[in-house]
């Protein structure tokens, strides 16, 4: 079903057609009409406010209270899940562009009225070979977009990856924290700095969480994490 929606969406990606991507209907604005955009699997509204975890009442997770990641929040509007879960993964590997208007127009109207400020937007940085294989930086589409909406720089070249990480597709949240512990270098001081990180997909938040710690070792006041979907491990 996912492979058979993935085909159909990059069939119907063309960036001059503007038919809904998930039911073809015709003249949709940012290609989603509105129904099939309030399927969309959102978050439920109570959740952690530190990671988005969904929790009872909104309360602190437990991962949060035995320990808190070193972003100060994580802001998240959908559930990693299908039809979204489709979009996103024709984005990443299709290498369909044009779907970046798309999803990053989902992301800053979820930003937009948020009051959120930031002084910088970045991405989490990919390894070179990574970066090589896939072409570009899919985070970069939906960070840009993002910056667009709430006014704010975006820089690309800030932090730095320094090496590959395994996929922490199959690792438990523990493994996933030591996976990606020192896996990331910022080049400049960010004194005084509130700095929104985006990404796609988050799912336990260790990899934004190693990368806000290198950005507040280097002086940034608030660090954020905005993703376009929260994943759960199968694993915790
Ligand atoms: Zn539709
Ligand atoms: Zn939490």
């Amino acid at each position: 079903m996912l492979s058979n929606l993935i085909t159909s969406i990059i069939d119907n990606c063309s960036p001059i057609k503007q038919n809904c991507l998930l039911c073809g209907q015709a003249g949709t604005r940012r290609g989603l009409c509105p129904p099939c955009r309030d399927m969309l699997p959102t978050l439920p509204a109570e959740q952690c406010p530190r990671c988005a975890e969904p929790t009872l009442g909104g309360m602190l997770c437990a991962h949060c209270q035995r320990r808190p990641p070193h972003f100060d929040a994580l802001h998240v509007p959908y559930l990693f899940d299908y039809p979204l879960s489709g979009l996103i993964h024709a984005f990443k590997y299709g290498k369909r562009l044009p779907l970046a208007g798309v999803l990053g127009g989902l992301l800053s109207d979820f930003a937009q009225g948020s009051g959120h400020e930031y002084d910088l937007v970045i991405t989490v940085p990919l390894a070179n070979e990574r970066l090589a294989k896939r072409g570009f930086n899919q985070s970069g589409e939906l960070a840009k977009a993002f910056a667009g909406t709430i006014n704010t720089r975006f820089s690309d070249n800030l932090c730095w990856r320094k090496y590959n990480t395994a996929s922490q597709a199959s690792l438990g949240r523990a493994e996933r924290l030591r996976n990606v512990r020192h896996a990331f270098g910022v080049k400049r001081r960010c004194d005084g700095l509130s700095i929104a990180i985006i990404d796609d997909v988050a799912t336990s938040g260790a990899t934004l969480s190693s990368l806000a710690r290198e950005l507040k070792k280097q002086g940034a006041k608030r660090v954020d994490g905005w993703a376009l979907a929260r994943a759960f491990s199968p694993k915790t």
